[in-house]
């Protein structure tokens, strides 16, 4: 019998999380699949950065919520223990209408483990 390998697993994990549509879990993976590689001196950019490319997707799916909800405008927000990139994001605002090319979050240069936590608030005028 073959074996599958681990590569063939990951794979296929994460084309089950693709077709669901769970960018969170699928983020987590490629921010641990980056910790793995690095760990035998292989760069793990790339992952970072596919990492990164599915929490701007959860962050657009925050914006389009936001936008149906009637909101105007949003505040990027920094969770208690964020890094110094995401801490000099936050606070800053932008319209709801401009947020999805905009892209304040997430911060991109975050040096978390796992990427960015930060989230949009609503800014109530
Ligand atoms: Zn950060």
């Amino acid at each position: 019998m073959a074996d599958i390998s681990l590569h063939e697993k990951l794979i296929d994990i994460q084309q089950k999380l693709m077709e669901a549509e769970q960018w969170f879990e699928l983020g987590n993976q490629y921010y641990n699949m980056a910790q793995t590689v690095e760990k035998e001196n292989i760069d793990g950019d790339y992952l970072r950065e596919l990492g990164c490319r599915m929490k701007l997707k959860l962050k657009q799916e925050d914006v389009a919520r936001y936008h149906s909800n009637g909101i105007k405008r949003i505040e990027a927000f920094a969770n208690k223990g964020a890094c110094k990139s995401c801490v000099s994001n936050s606070g800053k605002t932008v319209a709801v209408s401009e947020a999805m090319t905009a892209n304040l979050l997430p911060v991109r240069e975050c040096k978390n483990e796992y990427g960015c936590r930060c989230c949009y608030v609503p800014v109530i005028e």
